[in-house]
């Protein structure tokens, strides 16, 4: 094969206990999945079915050792969430929620940044949420853990500190759609692919962070990540 121009190269993230990589395909991230983020969003948890966005493959940050992002143009209010990432190791469409998790290749400590302003300011006049939310390196994402080390994660603390401040301290257990249902669900709409990524939704407790600022994001059971912003 030869290319007019030389591919971009691929993202990949890194696998816990080992030198291989996973290579990213796309990442989807379930928005409103946590009832008490959807109420401070303004919005009614209990009365939707999930829905998804999505980031480009190039939104993601190797975030297994400690990694800055660069604050973004043209925001004023650049925000984290604390997510649950899913790796899908074998796709499929029409997934069935019982089986779902036999997809999973892994998990990890992932976060959706979000230029707040412009994720409002497009949601509020119904146009797409891309210049909020679909940003090269808007997803820094830790080690990924094989399910087959660290089993099927539906229960543990997810947290995410700045300066050493908690910011967002929630349960995975309060996921209003599981990762098997939130497979289930997707993959009604788009058959999922080997490397794509689910990014699961965040809990309360978003805020925004400056030139600067440390986070550091954790979930029981995996690698935590260490994220500061760069100007
Ligand atoms: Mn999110």
């Amino acid at each position: 094969m030869k290319y007019v121009l030389q591919p971009t190269a691929i993202t990949t993230l890194a696998v816990t206990g080992t030198d291989e990589r996973f290579p990213v395909n796309r990442i989807f991230c379930v928005g409103r999945n946590y009832a008490a983020h959807a109420r401070e969003m303004g919005k009614d948890p209990d009365r939707d079915p999930p829905f998804f966005f999505m980031k480009p493959a190039n939104a993601a940050v190797d975030a297994s050792v400690a990694v800055a992002v660069p604050y973004p143009s043209q925001t004023k209010n650049f925000h984290h969430e604390i997510e649950l990432v899913v790796a899908i190791e074998s796709g499929g469409r029409n997934i069935p929620a019982d089986s779902a998790l036999s997809h999973v290749f892994g998990y990890a400590v992932g976060l959706d940044m979000t230029r707040r302003d412009l994720q409002l300011e497009a949601r509020d006049k119904g146009r797409p949420w891309e210049f909020g939310k679909s940003f090269a390196l808007s997803a820094p994402i830790g080690s990924i853990s094989r399910a087959s080390h660290v089993g099927h994660l539906n229960m543990g603390s997810i947290a995410v500190t700045v300066n050493g401040q908690s910011r967002q301290s929630s349960d995975v257990s309060k996921l209003i759609w599981s990762v098997a249902e939130s497979i289930a669900y997707l993959s009604q709409y788009e058959a999922l692919e080997p490397g794509d990524l689910i990014m699961t939704g965040t809990p309360e407790g978003v805020n925004s962070v400056v030139p600067g600022d440390v986070m550091r994001g954790s979930i029981d059971g995996l690698a935590s990540i260490t994220v500061s912003v760069k100007d």
